[in-house]
């Protein structure tokens, strides 16, 4: 696979130069002035010669490589070979290298691509491009790695490389959106693109005069951009980056899988990375009634819950605004436990609290290690904000969604959350196994009025409160306890018999009547009664919880705390 340092024509910001190694070597094709910055950049820890694969002449490339020559010569001390496709474009680079200050002869090495005879050129193919360069602008066919790869350089047709286009080969081709008699138009390669797609070639498309319109152009060909190196600090966020995480979050949310949510905080979060090239992500929920923070999406790292008035997301929700520090061991506010435990070491932290439509702040969006130093806490908060808008809205919905399933008193799901885990979880389970039985019970506590009566609705509140928690700890992994309504609860439990669910209620019955309640300052005891039944299929949830009730019904008829099932009273 190549990488690109840019894929636009001699007229974009970013031109057209792809690097790949081969070994020890750093193998570039061509060398344009805009590239040479990103070269500058590239650690050379390991790399033992920089090797050039000239297609043309054309000036921005030839300065290019006396850029890069001349600053390999003083600074980095790594050799540079400069590779011709032939004798005539080895004899115009001497004469034009030659010509400029600050690239002497001795500096490099200028070869032709057969006297060098580099493993990985498999052949030179000379192609047509302007009249001025005809016979003298190449494209080459690698090895890379094992991979065919064929590269057009400056082309105006595909003609030449077709021979080399065998299925399993990745082929990078010139494309330009304006008509020119100079370089291959969209319109006339979309056929050959599909084709070849269709035969198994990977397409990239570079040397790109308008990157939107022939993102437009290929939409639904299978051809891609040529990929971007995004990892020498400035990173590209190209149209195709956002189109491809927004276009798999709008696929996935309209799945209505379980927890869309996650795939919101997961895709943005993914984006945020790499729009400032941070090394990891998390986004935090902060829930502000248990007093911590969470990660509900990271990358890289595990789910994480901390107290919320700790560490720097803490800092953060505290001070109300962005952090960042480029030196975290020096900051007291910085928990380096999770480096301590795996080894990783962070270098540089940046947190933006995320807020809800009200302003008030939710959450925040902590990046990790920005790849070329450090971060920017005007440019890089420019850069986030639009994931962290959305990240601040999407969890607000999904705190919505969490208050409106729960029930503020005991903490259980509610009616609501029964109804959601049973179209999205219980009736995938009914559907998908006919053999395996799902159970439930319907449970109620016994003259609960009383309580009120006697000592007052907050006693009754923590009746309420200490039946939920007696019925959440009898509850398996699989198995979930709702507030039905008043003091009415649901046990839901998959793969559970119906004798198997009237043991367990039984013995739930024998632990609630032995129990102490607390009752505002006393403690008291109550009893609750039962009705247990087993999934009906092709009755309705409704049919079969009112079959459940049924049962409870004649529990209470026939003298409470007790267990009533079908055939026994
Ligand atoms: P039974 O054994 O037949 O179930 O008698 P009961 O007294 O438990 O049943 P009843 O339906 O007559 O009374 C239920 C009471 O529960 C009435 C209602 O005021 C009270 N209640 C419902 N929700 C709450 C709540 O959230 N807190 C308190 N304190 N009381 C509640
Ligand atoms: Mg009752
Ligand atoms: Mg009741």
């Amino acid at each position: 696979m190549l990488s690109f340092f840019g894929r636009g024509s001699a007229f974009s910001d970013k031109n057209n130069c792809a690097y790949f190694k081969h070994g020890d070597r750093l193998v570039l094709i061509d060398c344009s002035a805009t590239a040479f910055n990103k070269v500058k950049n590239l650690s050379m820890d390991g790399i033992t010669g920089i090797e050039i694969l000239v297609t043309h002449t054309h000036s921005d490339h030839v300065n290019g490589i006396a850029m890069l020559i001349d600053y390999m010569w003083f600074v980095k001390k790594v050799p540079v070979t400069v590779i011709a496709p032939s004798e005539d474009v080895k004899n115009d680079l001497l004469y034009l290298l030659q010509r400029l200050d600050g690239c002497e002869n001795d500096w490099y090495t200028l070869v032709t691509a057969s006297e060098f005879n580099a493993p990985y050129v498999k052949a030179v193919i000379p192609t047509t491009h302007s009249q001025q360069l005809e016979g003298r602008c190449f494209g080459y066919n690698l090895d890379v790695d094992g991979t065919n790869v064929v590269y057009t350089g400056d082309s105006n047709t595909i003609e030449p490389f077709k021979p080399y286009i065998t299925p399993g080969s990745e082929l990078y081709m010139e494309t330009s959106f304006y008509r020119s008699d100079v370089h291959m138009h969209i319109d006339d390669q979309l056929s050959f693109i599909k084709e070849f797609v269709g035969s198994g070639v990977s397409v990239y498309l570079m040397h790109l005069d308008d990157e939107n319109n022939i993102l437009a152009k290929i939409n639904g060909t299978g051809a891609k951009l040529a990929p971007l190196y995004t990892g020498c600090g400035e990173c590209e966020v190209t149209p195709d980056l956002i189109y491809g995480i927004t276009d798999t979050l709008y696929k996935e949310t309209c799945k209505n899988d379980d927890n869309d949510h996650q795939l919101i905080f997961g895709a943005l979060t993914e984006l945020g990375k790499n729009i400032v090239g941070a090394d990891r992500a998390s986004f935090w929920k902060w829930d502000k009634r248990r007093h911590e923070l969470w990660t509900t999406a990271a990358t890289g790292v595990d789910k994480i819950i901390i107290p919320d008035n700790t560490g720097l997301v803490g800092k953060a929700i505290t001070n109300k605004g962005v952090f960042v520090t480029n030196d975290p061991y020096s900051d007291p506010d910085f928990n380096s436990s999770v480096d301590k435990k795996t080894g990783y070491v962070t270098k540089s932290v940046m947190v933006l609290p995320v807020a809800d439509v009200n302003g008030e702040y939710i959450g925040a969006f902590q990046l990790i290690n920005k790849l070329d130093g450090g971060f920017d806490i005007e440019e890089d908060s420019r850069k986030l904000s639009l994931p962290a808008l959305i990240l601040g809205l999407a969890l607000e919905s999904d705190t919505f969604l969490d208050d409106a399933h729960h029930d503020r008193l005991t903490k259980l799901k509610n009616r609501i959350g029964f109804y959601s885990d049973f179209s999205r979880k219980y009736m995938k389970y009914l559907e998908a196994d006919c053999e395996k039985p799902l159970s439930m019970f319907i449970c109620d506590i016994d003259k609960f009025k009383m309580v009120n009566d006697t000592y007052g609705h907050n006693a009754g509140d923590q009746v309420l409160e200490h039946a939920a928690k007696l019925l959440l700890g009898a509850c398996e992994e699989n198995e979930n306890a709702y507030r039905w309504g008043g003091e009415e609860f649901i046990i839901l439990m998959p793969d559970t018999t119906l004798e198997q669910a009237v043991v367990k209620a039984e013995n739930l019955r024998k632990e609630i009547e032995a129990s102490e309640f607390p009752a505002d300052g006393v403690m008291i005891h109550k009893t609750m009664s039962f009705g247990v039944h087993t999934f009906v299929k092709g009755k309705t949830i409704e049919e079969n919880v009112s079959m459940a009730d049924e049962h409870l019904y004649t529990a209470k008829e026939t003298g409470r705390n007790k267990v009533v099932y079908e055939g026994k009273e």
